[in-house]
């Protein structure tokens, strides 16, 4: 069978192509017709890296509905809503036996198929199915995104009453604000740049009390030693001047997509005297999609908050360039892969 799919390249270019996908799935995939996706930061920063220069399929935050399985799925069945995890744990190796599900990779994944989440249809292994109900697509495509801001947040451990800054106010930023306010936190500050000014308006309606901020946050002097968390979902060369936001004994916490160079350079001592932490978090395997599915159906996180463009697959070069030209207005974009009547081409 035929789909039709897009495909990515640096510098910023989509195209829409026609695949061929078997016309049944191998034993252990299933074939999903892809209802939502979503473009992420990853995304983008694809479109941005000189190293991507041949044509790739693209899209990892999916929803959609199962219309055929492999022999050996047996958890979801012909018609099942599904968000799909965009990488899952295998389950038996030793990591997996010893508890930490949360440091295996081992499963297979959707990343090597012909078409991935900007497509009508796509094939997926059964393991990485997560069933849901009760739910739009384009809220349930954020299972993926949300699923990182919940590792971001449960990995920083914020403890009741205690003071969060979240420094980045993208999707996985404005998620981790509610998140830290549901995880009891007595403020969260949500600090972005001055233009991102619908992010911040969103994280005000999430709770935030928010902090325009177009300089180093090493001037930023009233907001030094102000917190116990430092959630820093801005890229990485943000580290340093963010651990001057810490408190005695605070701990930054860092999610972040590594495109440029990595390194940074603090100073030791005072992360030493002042017995501050610094943790990463990497949601993947993309794990606590139950619990998210529920604090999207709960509105905890809420959707019509965060979606801010939807756009028809037809339609995903002009999506990608949103989400690079428009950072005033931009909060999450979903294409919507039903909504152009470009189905399959069976
Ligand atoms: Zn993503
Ligand atoms: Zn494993």
């Amino acid at each position: 069978m035929k789909t039709q799919t897009a495909l990515l390249r640096y510098p910023w270019e989509t195209r829409l192509t026609t695949v061929d996908l078997p016309n049944d799935p191998l034993p252990d995939h299933a074939l999903i017709r892809v209802e939502a996706c979503g473009i992420c930061g990853t995304d983008l920063s694809t479109a941005a890296d000189v190293n991507s220069s041949s044509w790739h399929p693209f899209g990892h935050e999916v929803a959609g509905i199962v219309e055929k399985v492999g022999a050996n799925v047996t958890a979801v069945r012909l018609g099942t809503k599904v968000v799909l995890e965009s990488s899952s744990f295998c389950g038996t190796c030793s990591v997996c036996r010893n508890g930490r599900v949360d440091l295996c990779n081992k499963a297979p994944n959707f990343w090597q198929q012909p078409a991935m989440g900007f497509s009508t249809y796509m094939m997926a292994p059964g393991c990485c199915l997560v069933p849901y109900d009760g739910l739009t697509p384009e809220a349930a495509c954020l299972a993926e995104p949300a699923g990182v801001a919940y590792d971001m947040v449960k990995t920083a451990g914020i403890a009741l009453g205690e003071t969060v800054a979240v420094v980045g106010p993208g999707p996985i930023g404005l998620m981790a604000v509610a998140l830290a306010l549901r995880s009891g936190a007595s403020e969260v500050w949500c600090i972005g740049r001055g233009h991102s000014a619908q992010r911040l308006k969103v994280a005000a309606a999430m709770g935030a009390r928010v902090y325009p901020w177009d300089k180093s946050l090493g001037e930023a002097e009233d907001l030094h030693r102000k917190f116990n968390h430092v959630l820093l979902t801005a890229p990485v060369q943000h580290l340093p001047e963010c651990l001057n936001l810490l408190s005695y004994g605070g701990e930054l916490t860092y999610v972040g997509i590594g495109v440029g160079d990595g390194h940074v350079s603090f100073d030791a001592n005072d992360f030493h005297f002042r017995k501050l932490q610094l943790r990463a978090s990497f949601a993947s395997p993309a794990i606590y999609y139950p619990h998210v599915l529920k604090l999207l159906a709960g509105k905890a996180l809420d959707v019509n908050l965060l979606v801010s463009h939807r756009l028809a697959l037809k339609h995903i070069d002009q999506a990608m360039h949103l989400c690079r030209d428009k950072k005033d207005t931009v909060v999450k974009v979903v294409v919507l892969p039903g909504a152009d009547g470009s189905m399959g081409l069976a």
